[in-house]
């Protein structure tokens, strides 16, 4: 079999930043919403930076509107990484974006997308876990009640608590109250960072937050004492070199970061973080190191291995993607 065939596993992905143009345009038919400049004439998501995409994103987002929304956008998004071998996928879920942050909304909301997940398994046969996610640009405040919907419904959908958002917007610390909750709550942590901040933003992520994975992180490469310290740890990095490559927070594909870190020691996976609008999907991931850096079979069946080694599951799904796994 060749990496293209493959089974993949995908830890870093935005459910609503996988929603395939056509499911939010249609959406947005329906209800009779404006969303004029979401669009380029193309039909793809159209933004300008990486704050202009946060605007896009959030505009797309005013579509979705209740949990009947959210159990077809599941559905729609599943269906297309099943499309390109993804046999398992953790997505964060903002309770921000579903139901305001309040937490009777919140399990509203979730009761649909496990439903759907479970639905998407039978028919497309992808298994989908939930990470919550805060909204760092909307301040530490609104980080708490994010953080209590993850530690009420922590289980075997929802199985970890993370921080998206804009990176810039305050300091690890002023975020350690919401992740102290989750983790007391026994739950794996990630966060992003090293995307647009420095390598001193990973750091202080891994001082304050103690979290097992970092999303992105691929700053952490120009600070070569914090790379021996991630790969020492153990510490798994969730980078997503096509959105780099498309966002400019890295150079191109040839300067891209990961093989440097890989050969640090570090555990690196890929994900395709937004992937429509990014231009991207798994295949085109895959594609990609293998066109640059020259990664074989084995170089991706490690690259799976140590995905779902991270994996924030229960041991009976890791189990169950692993035996997937070996028909690669
Ligand atoms: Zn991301």
């Amino acid at each position: 079999m060749t990496y293209k065939s493959m089974p993949k596993v995908e830890l870093h992905t935005h459910l609503e930043g996988c929603a395939p143009p056509s499911f939010i345009r249609g959406l947005a038919k329906e209800k009779s919403i404006d969303i004029s400049g979401v669009f380029n004439k193309d039909g793809t998501y159209a933004y300008r930076d990486f704050d202009n995409f946060l605007q896009v994103y959030e505009a797309a987002c005013t579509t979705l509107q209740g949990p009947q929304d959210f159990y077809r956008l599941v559905k729609a998004v599943l269906q297309e990484s099943a499309a390109h071998g993804v046999v398992y996928q953790e997505t964060f879920l903002s309770p921000d974006f579903c139901g305001g942050g309040d937490l009777a909304a919140w399990r509203d909301y979730l009761a649909a997308l496990e439903t759907a997940a479970a639905e998407a398994e039978v028919e497309f046969g992808i298994t989908l876990k939930g990470i919550v996610t805060c909204i760092r640009h909307f301040g530490p405040d609104a980080a708490k009640p994010a953080a209590i919907c993850a530690a009420e419904t922590f289980g075997d959908f929802i199985t970890g608590f993370g921080m998206a958002g804009g990176e810039m917007v305050g300091r690890p610390n002023d975020y350690a109250y919401a992740f102290d909750m989750a983790r007391e709550a026994g739950m794996p942590l990630t966060c992003h960072a090293g995307e647009w901040g420095g390598a001193d933003m990973v750091a202080d992520t891994i001082t304050d937050l103690k979290v097992q994975r970092i999303g992105h992180g691929v700053n952490a490469i120009h600070d070569p004492k914090l790379v021996a310290q991630i790969a020492d740890s153990g510490i798994v990095l969730e980078v997503c070199p096509g959105s780099n490559v498309f966002l400019k927070a890295t150079g191109d594909w040839a300067d891209h970061p990961i093989q440097k870190l890989r050969d640090a020691g570090i555990k690196v996976t890929v994900s395709t973080d937004d992937p429509p609008f990014f231009g991207t999907t798994m295949t085109d991931e895959f594609d990609m190191l293998a066109a640059t850096f020259d990664w074989d079979s084995d170089d991706f069946k490690a690259l799976n291995q140590t995905a779902l080694d991270a994996a924030f599951c229960d041991p009976t799904t890791r189990a169950k993607i692993a035996k997937r796994l070996e028909t690669q």
